[in-house]
């Protein structure tokens, strides 16, 4: 119906479109799932681009994947007030900068956060509003299969990030924490899941394009 179109997108442009968290250990298929709606909906989704001190693995971009900063930089943009969250995972510091999220939001696009569990329970104490959604694998041996073959990490890091997840996929549980729990077992099926959860504001943030 043409006037609630209208209403809709008047709506959109006086709060722009929800932002979408995106959290469950890494391993478990976040960035292939984050990747796909990026690409299938070019203009519908903006990347948050987060800040890490940890190196960077081979391909990754700097500016593109992470802000690759030293832990010095990284402090004094935190003290100057710069970050919405920022958390330590597994040996280094990781955040989102309030730039990284107003360059997505001045595109009129659906920023995407992809972040651990301390910066989901730091967002919830901000006003950002985002759709709550965790990504995890059909079990802990899935996900430890899944980072050995990937080849990223030492040892020493895969306990760690192994450890964590155990701690978080408890934690997610949380009645009312994650508006959804997607369980990716095959990457197809939790892609689709993943859409569907997000239809209404991939519909609206269309229209709003559209008008
Ligand atoms: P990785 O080193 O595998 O890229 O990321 C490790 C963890 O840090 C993942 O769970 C990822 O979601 C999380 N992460 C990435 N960026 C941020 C961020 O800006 N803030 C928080 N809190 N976590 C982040």
């Amino acid at each position: 119906m043409l006037w609630r179109r209208f209403l809709c997108s008047a709506l959109s442009v006086m709060t722009g479109p929800r932002p979408v968290v995106l959290s469950g250990p890494s391993g478990a298929g976040k960035s292939t799932l984050l990747k796909k709606l990026l690409k299938d909906y070019e203009n519908v989704f903006g990347f948050s681009v987060s800040h890490t001190t940890r190196q960077p693995r081979p391909g990754e971009v700097d500016g593109k994947d992470y802000h690759f900063v030293t832990r010095e930089a990284m402090r004094k943009e935190i003290d100057a007030g710069g970050f919405i969250e920022h958390a330590e995972f597994s040996g280094n510091m990781y955040g989102t900068s309030k730039a990284a999220v107003q360059a997505v939001q001045a595109q009129n696009q659906i920023c995407i956060l992809d972040i651990d569990m301390q910066g989901v329970k730091n967002i919830k104490k901000t006003d950002l509003n985002p759709i709550y959604i965790s990504i995890q694998a059909p079990s802990i041996e899935v996900l430890e299969k899944r980072l050995r073959d990937r080849k990223t990490e030492t040892e020493e890091s895969l306990q760690k990030r192994l450890n964590t997840a155990c701690i978080d996929m408890e934690l997610s549980k949380e009645p009312g924490l994650f508006d959804m729990i997607i369980i990716n077992d095959d990457v197809e099926e939790a892609y689709l899941a993943l859409k569907n959860a997000l239809a209404e504001e991939i519909q609206k943030t269309q229209g709003l394009r559209k008008s």
